[in-house]
């Protein structure tokens, strides 16, 4: 969907993480983990929930963890989650390659959203 603009409205909109939910359901968002214990990087691949653009995207979890709060607490409470120890959030940026209209030319990639996606450490190899 290359026509679609850069989004500056709602670039965290928390649709965005709703939308990115179902596409990690679906599979076709994918989370794996590919650092090591002292950095830990988990790489994101897949859909994005925007644009649809498939992009893949590496994420050093302790610096995501740094920005955890960038979207505020929208509703991706831990009571969610009861075991919330292993549970990760991670700040996720699209980062596909297709063009899209109004794009700064600081970011070469994406289209411009931000949104959260929350992983089980415990769960993920
Ligand atoms: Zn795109
Ligand atoms: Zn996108």
């Amino acid at each position: 969907m290359a026509m679609l603009p850069y989004e500056t409205a709602d670039t965290m909109g928390l649709r965005w993480t709703d939308n990115a939910y179902d596409l990690i359901e679906a599979q076709k968002l994918v989370v794996t983990f590919t650092g090591t214990q002292e950095v830990p990087v988990v790489q994101v691949s897949g859909l994005c929930p925007r644009c649809g653009d498939p992009f893949t995207a590496d994420q050093v979890l302790a610096a995501a963890l740094a920005n955890g709060d960038v979207l505020g607490d929208q509703g991706t409470d831990r009571d969610m989650h009861p075991d919330a120890g292993s549970w990760r959030r991670i700040v996720v940026s699209c980062e596909c390659t297709e063009p899209h209209d109004g794009r700064p030319a600081e970011r070469p990639h994406g289209c411009g959203i931000t949104y959260v996606i929350e992983i089980d450490e415990n769960s993920a190899g």
